[in-house]
C-alpha cells in the first residue's frame, strides 16, 4: 500500500510516504531552535510552527517519492499522546486530505510508530518481538505481536522520569547544550564511564525502571565536586548507568517471555553507547537486535506512514472523521479509534 503520514506530536513536523514497507519520500521541519531559549518545547510556539511547515513539507515529500496524491492509498496521523494544541494541527490537515482525496484516514499512536519506523530499515518483524522505547516521554518494554491486529502487552514502564527526560535533565545540570541528549553523547565521548558509581535503579527488581533517583545522584555530584568537575566523565558515568539498566533488563524481558528479537526505538535509540552495549549483550545472549539508523530513531513522519501501511494491508478498521487528538494516549494498539477514545 501507498501511505502519507503526518507527525506532529511535539517539535517536529514530519511527513513520510511509505509503499510497501519502504520509504519513498520524506520531509522533516523543527521548531527546536526557537524553544532553546524557554529550554523545553512552548506547545504554542510549536503549533504555529507545524502550521507553516506542514503543506510545505507535504509537497516536498510527494516531490521526492515522484507520485501524486492519486496514488496514495490512505493517510495516517499522530493522533496521541503530544502535545494537544500541536497534535490539532497535523489532525485537521490530515482530516482535510483524506476528505479531499477520498482516502481511508489511520488516526496512529505515536511509539507505535517509533516502533515500526524500524521496520522501514529492516523489513516487517517477526510474530513476537520485544520491543524497548527509550523516548523523551517514554521508557517501556513491550511485548509484541503483529502491530496491525494484537494488543501491545507491557512489561516495563518507568515509574517516574523517561530516559530522554533524565539526558535532557542531566544535560542541563551540566551546561551541556539543549536539547540534551545529543550532547550528553557527545560529551561522553571524552570521558570515562567508570569514573563515578552512579546508581542503578531497580536492577534485578522486575522490569520497570526509575531515572529520577539518578538525576539527583548526577546534581549531588556536581554540587559536591564545584570547580573540580570533569563534565565528560559525569556524562560518560551518567550514561552507562542508563544504558546498563536499560539493555539488561531489555535482554533480560526477551529471555523471560522466550522471544528472540529486541527492537530498540526512539530517540534515545540513537544514543551511541546504548547501541554498542545493546549489540554486545544481545549477541552473548543469542538475542537478534534490531535500531533504526539514528534519523529514524527520532520523530518523523515516516515512521507514522509505515504503521498506517501495516494497518490498511492488515485490513485493520480506519478511523472516523471525528478522531479527536488523544494527548495522553495510553499504548495498548497501534491504531487510535476513535470510539474507544
Ligand atoms: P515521545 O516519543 O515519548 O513522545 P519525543 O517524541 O519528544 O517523546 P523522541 O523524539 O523520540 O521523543 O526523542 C527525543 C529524546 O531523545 C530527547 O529526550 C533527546 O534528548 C533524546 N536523544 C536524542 N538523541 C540522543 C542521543 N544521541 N543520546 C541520548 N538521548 C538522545
Ligand atoms: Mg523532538
Ligand atoms: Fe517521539
Amino acid at each position: 500500500a501507498i501511505v502519507l503520514g503526518i507527525e506532529t506530536s511535539c517539535d517536529e513536523t514530519g511527513v513520510g510516504i511509505v509503499a510497501d514497507g519502504r520509504l519513498i519520500g520524506a520531509a522533516l521541519a523543527s521548531s527546536m531552535d526557537q524553544h532553546a531559549r524557554f529550554g523545553g518545547v512552548v506547545p504554542e510556539i510549536a503549533a504555529r510552527a507545524h502550521l507553516e511547515s506542514l503543506v510545505p513539507c507535504v509537497r516536498a515529500a510527494f516531490r521526492q517519492a515522484g507520485i501524486t496524491p492519486s496514488e496514495l492509498d490512505a493517510v495516517a496521523v499522530t493522533s496521541g499522546p503530544g502535545l494537544a494544541t500541536a497534535l490539532q494541527t497535523g489532525l485537521a490537515a490530515a482530516k482535510a486530505y483524506a476528505l479531499a482525496w477520498d482516502r481511508p484516514l489511520y488516526g496512529v499512536h505515536h511509539l507505535a510508530g517509533h516502533v515500526a519506523a524500524d521496520t522501514l530499515e529492516h523489513g516487517p518483524l517477526p510474530s513476537r518481538s520485544v520491543a524497548l522505547i527509550v523516548s523523551g516521554g517514554h521508557t517501556s518494554l513491550l511485548l509484541l505481536g503483529d502491530l496491525a491486529r494484537d494488543p501491545i502487552v507491557h512489561l516495563g514502564d518507568t515509574r517516574d522520569d523517561a530516559a530522554g527526560e533524565a539526558f535532557d535533565k542531566v544535560a542541563r545540570i551540566l551546561g551541556l547544550a539543549y536539547p540534551g541528549g545529543p550532547a550528553v553523547d557527545a560529551a561522553a565521548r571524552d570521558g570515562d564511564p567508570t569514573a563515578i558509581g552512579f546508581p542503578r535503579a531497580m536492577l534485578g527488581a522486575g522490569h520497570d525502571f526509575s531515572f529520577s533517583g539518578l538525576k539527583s545522584a548526577v546534581a549531588r555530584h556536581v554540587e559536591r565536586a564545584g570547580p573540580d568537575l570533569v563534565v565528560p566523565d559525569v556524562a560518560a558515568s551518567f550514561q552507562e548507568a542508563v544504558v546498563d539498566v536499560l539493555t539488561r533488563k531489555a535482554v533480560d524481558s526477551c529471555l523471560d517471555h522466550d522471544v528472540d528479537t529486541l527492537v530498540i526505538v526512539g530517540g534515545v535509540a540513537a544514543n551511541g553507547r546504548l547501541r554498542r552495549v545493546a549489540a554486545e549483550r544481545c549477541a552473548a545472549a543469542g538475542v537478534t537486535l534490531r535500531i533504526p539508523p539514528p534519523h529514524l530513531c527520532t520523530d518523523n513522519g515516516a515512521m507514522i506512514a509505515a504503521v498506517g501501511d501495516l494497518l490498511f494491508t492488515g485490513g485493520a478498521p480506519p478511523s472516523s472523521l471525528g478522531l479527536s487528538a488523544d494527548p495522553s494516549a495510553p499504548l495498548t494498539r497501534a491504531s487510535l479509534d476513535p470510539r474507544r477514545v
